[in-house]
């Protein structure tokens, strides 16, 4: 492996001082040295190669020796200081201290094409920031992690990527459903990547521990490697800092909304500072399309991370940085002014994200209500939201609204018995009021339908998919993996081999565990 190593993070940030690996408070410190945990047979499942090659990475690496023991936490690339980062955050709403990579091992950074990379596992072992838990990974959330982090970016969504899975040959006691049932799992480390993991909780943390010292020398390394176009060290530096953070955390949410993708534990910490999706937990992808819907089982009660919710989440979790990067800036006017611009950005994004959707493009006053009437149509029974979108592209916009009108998303309502009497009228209006206001586009249906498929996808990581894929691994079969790794990397795609996953979930899936139903439990 021929690596170009450029480590900044270990380097120019204060480091613990402290070198045991015991759980502790970490103070005045960015990150702790720490060894990754050696696994008593590593093996690579699956190697993301286009994320290889965007490393400097060949093919013949990805089956080497020495790309298994590095990236199973088995041997340390020479010259290299693995690291724990020190971060806090604010969960379900509450201030929760000092978190921290409990199980998440930075490696190294790479430079390749003048790209900075870092590279961490996840599921390597325990650091000092593990508090009460073991600092492993189990082999079903890898998988998910795996598989949708690489998907969402084939999708075009910010996020962090994967470069490999595999399986640490140890076994991990997990109690799934937090019932007093735990069972041994096939344990799993996931090298991810990103220019950086930093989050929001990576400066609150100093803020609330008033150690204005470090939050400003994080905040200069964060511009000067990050926001290089900004003025580190000044005032207005870091609210423009604060702005972009703004705007890319705005951004990734319009297309999580866009997809119907639902993250399930925006945590502070879970925020990362360049607007990446990070830490896949548990996560879901909408089926029906509904807006209180969760897939987070430990949000159950209030639904906070809900997909509907996401947006005002965002903006909650933008106050705590504000507040975090408050003592440097030292006026909250210019911060709320930010905040402000972020409701009023998200209207405007939000519209011309939701009339791609349904492919409208020119500006009418009244595409806000079409908008918002669909959006409540689509509730009125169980509606498919992947395969509505994808097929509302087959809608002539001369076509008569007769008898079969709804012929060309009929396969999208999973209880097609109930579309019937008024919630039959209501669609009948809409899709009147729709094909009038196509009228208005001057663009054919053709062109309309090949617009409308780049920005809805054809094929996602549905719940009972990643399920499937699950049940085979732990059977030792990795087919699913591959095939899903596969056909998600053309999501817009037609793949006339794949129709079977553009299909609504199966009943099966409906309230089983993995499927509808997640736990925190990884
Ligand atoms: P999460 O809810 O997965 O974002 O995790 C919240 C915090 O718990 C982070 O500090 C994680 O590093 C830590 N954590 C989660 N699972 C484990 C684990 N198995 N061992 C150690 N720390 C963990
Ligand atoms: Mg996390």
């Amino acid at each position: 492996m021929n690596l170009t190593i450029k480590d900044t993070f270990n380097t120019e940030l204060p480091a613990d001082h402290l070198k045991e690996n015991t759980r502790r408070q970490v103070m005045q410190a960015c990150f702790s040295f720490v060894t990754p945990k050696s696994t008593s047979k590593p093996g690579i499942v699956h190697a993301s190669k286009e994320l290889a090659r965007d490393l400097g990475l060949t093919e013949n690496d990805l089956k080497s020796e020495e790309f298994k023991n590095i990236f199973t936490g088995n041997s340390i690339l020479p010259d290299t200081n693995p690291y724990a980062m020190c971060y806090g955050g604010h969960q379900f709403g509450n201030w929760a201290g000092q978190l921290g990579d409990g199980r998440a091992i930075n490696l190294f950074e790479v430079n390749h094409n003048n790209k900075q990379w870092a590279l961490q596992l996840k599921g390597a072992g325990e650091t000092p920031y593990s508090r009460t838990a073991d600092g492993l990974a189990v082999l079903r959330s890898s998988i998910r992690e795996y598989l949708c982090s690489e998907a969402m970016y084939h999708l075009g969504v910010p996020t962090t990527r994967a470069l490999s899975l595999a399986l640490t040959g140890d076994q991990v006691l997990r109690d799934v459903l937090y019932n007093g049932n735990p069972e041994y799992e096939k344990g799993a480390v996931v090298c991810r990547v990103a220019p950086t993991f930093l989050r929001f909780g990576n400066f609150e943390i100093f803020s609330a521990r008033q150690d204005k010292k470090t939050l400003k020398t994080l905040s200069d390394y964060t511009i000067r490697h990050f926001f290089p176009h900004l003025k580190e060290g000044t005032k207005e530096g870091y609210l423009d800092f604060f702005r972009e953070v703004t705007n890319s955390t705005l951004d990734m949410i319009i297309h999580w909304q866009r997809v119907g993708f639902v993250h399930g534990v925006m945590n502070t910490d879970n925020m990362s500072i360049l607007g990446l999706t990070i830490d896949y937990g548990p996560y879901g992808w909408l089926e029906g399309y509904e807006e209180g819907w969760t897939p987070n089982t430990t949000d159950r009660q209030y639904k906070r991370y809900r997909y509907g919710n996401q947006i005002n989440i965002g903006l909650w979790n933008l106050y705590q940085l504000a507040n975090a990067l408050f003592p440097l800036i030292e006026d909250a006017k210019p911060l709320e002014a930010i905040l402000k611009e972020y409701l009023e950005n998200y209207a405007t994004k939000y519209l011309s994200m939701m009339k791609s959707k349904i492919g409208l493009f020119k500006p009418d006053g009244n595409d806000p209500e079409l908008l918002a009437r669909l959006e409540s149509n689509l509730q009125l029974t169980e509606t498919d939201m992947t395969i509505f979108f994808r097929n509302l592209s087959h809608i002539a916009k001369d076509s008569p609204t007769n008898d079969n009108f709804l012929a060309p998303v009929w396969d999208a309502f999973y209880v097609q018995e109930e579309v019937k009497g008024h919630i039959l009228e209501k669609w009948k209006l809409w899709f009147t009021d729709y094909k009038s206001r196509l009228q208005k586009e001057s663009i054919s249906d053709g062109e309309r339908a090949e617009k409308m498929n780049k920005v809805n996808p054809k094929y996602v990581l549905r719940n009972y998919m990643a399920q499937l894929a699950i049940d085979g691994a732990d059977k030792g079969d990795h087919t699913l993996i591959n095939e899903f790794f596969q056909l998600l990397k053309h999501p817009y795609q037609e793949q006339s081999t794949a129709e079977k996953w553009f299909a609504k979930r199966p009943e099966w899936a409906r309230h089983k565990v993995g499927c509808s139903m997640l736990s925190c439990s990884s």
